[in-house]
């Protein structure tokens, strides 16, 4: 069938993104869904940092590559072999497909499925090759989704189902913002009742770490160094801010810290930042080529412990649930993760706002025909936050 999709180009164009446009938004040719594939009209999709990361060369993926991961859609199609899902539910895309045979599989969600993570890096699906065609040449998947499209052919370990009552700008938000900044706290740092949880660099996931150990109970204290951000924190509740100059003079520590900024700056904070006995999880991404400095000593002496998480050392069909459960009883307001909402064709200045800083997640809202909606019903405002 014939889909419409934004398609990065080549990699490394120079910002403004506005002006480079390394995404162009045009008609693509989907195949069908093979044996254990689904075929998902997109609803939403939220503009991640992991796909500015594919933009601006710092993860390294083949191009031309059909971006976007965190979207929400409405199964269309089944493959050959029939699927325990079914058409006309709604799906959250999760970016890591689990292959649910291997030891990592076998587990839980601490280590990432070796077959999804090659899968992942190839720009293929899980079962090997890509489903997405332009001009009779590949296009490759991004993580295993490509869903700033109007449709998406995915593997059904790429998706959970959710009830219809969580609307399609939530449930997006479930599948990596959340997945991954709540099972940084609940999954790798799982911070004891009433402990206090702070969370470095409160980007997307940074402050659904935040609202998720909001959601808990725990005291929260919220660092970044941009003052919109902090803002925007304490209006969602969290209880104490702080830049990271203000952290180190202060001398504020937690049992449990997230660090959620991707920099290696924020990592050495967050390890500072950490108490005695306490916990630092890393879940942000940085280039390969970042370098940290961190005194072994405090590791020894003060019985400390650094974790890495990837997607939250989540297991989505488990986790996925809690999360909606949550927002159900009022507990996990994610909507105050959206900053605006977009068409596909304004891509390109979607990643721009995230690149300064400036936005938290844009959500993509696509028809499902042509993908972009009619002027009128536009809603292009950037919050600053
Ligand atoms: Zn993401
Ligand atoms: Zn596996």
């Amino acid at each position: 069938m014939q889909i419409l999709g934004a398609v990065l180009e080549s990699v490394g164009e120079p910002a403004p993104f506005a002006a480079s446009r390394p995404l162009t938004v045009g008609p693509l040719e989907l195949d069908e869904p093979g044996p254990g594939e689904i075929l998902v009209r997109i609803e939403t999709a939220g503009v991640c940092h992991s796909d500015l990361s594919v933009v601006d060369g710092s993860r390294a993926r083949p191009t031309p590559m059909l971006l976007g991961h965190e979207a929400a859609g409405i199964v269309e199609a089944i493959g050959p072999g029939g699927s325990d899902v079914a058409v006309g539910d709604r799906v959250v895309m999760t970016f890591l497909p689990r292959c649910g045979r291997c030891d990592a599989c076998a587990s839980d969600g601490r280590l990432p499925c070796p077959a999804g993570s090659a899968a992942n890096s190839a720009g293929a699906l899980l079962r090997g090759g890509v489903r997405l065609h332009r001009d009779g040449q590949p296009v490759a998947h991004h993580l295993g989704v490509s869903a700033f499209a109007s449709h998406a052919v995915v593997d059904r370990a790429s998706v959970v189902r959710v009830d219809p009552d969580v609307p399609p700008d939530v449930a997006a938000l479930l599948g990596c913002a959340v997945l991954t900044g709540g099972g940084a706290v609940v999954n790798a740092a799982r911070p004891a009742p009433g402990q206090t949880v702070m969370v470095v660099g409160l980007g997307g996931v940074g402050l659904a770490a935040a609202l998720v150990a909001l959601a808990l109970g725990h005291h929260v204290i919220g660092v970044d160094s941009l003052d919109a951000k902090l803002e925007h924190a304490r209006a969602c509740g969290v209880q104490e801010t702080s830049t990271p100059e203000q952290l180190l003079d202060t001398g504020r520590t937690a049992p449990m810290v997230i660090e959620a900024a991707g920099h290696p700056r924020a990592f050495e904070t967050a390890v500072l930042a950490t108490a005695p006995g306490g916990r630092t999880v890393t879940v942000g991404l940085p280039s390969p080529d970042a370098r940290a400095a961190i005194s072994p000593l405090l590791l020894t002496a003060e019985a400390r412990t650094i974790i890495g998480s990837y997607l939250g050392s989540a297991v989505p069909e488990r986790d996925v649930p809690r999360y909606a459960q949550l927002w159900r009883e009022g507990r996990l307001p994610v909507e105050r993760l959206i900053s605006a909402r977009i068409t596909l064709g304004e891509v390109n200045e979607a990643m721009d706002a995230l690149a300064d800083g400036r936005a938290l997640r844009q959500l993509i809202h696509l028809d499902g025909d042509a993908g972009e909606q009619p002027e009128h019903e536009r809603k292009d405002q950037h919050a600053h936050v």
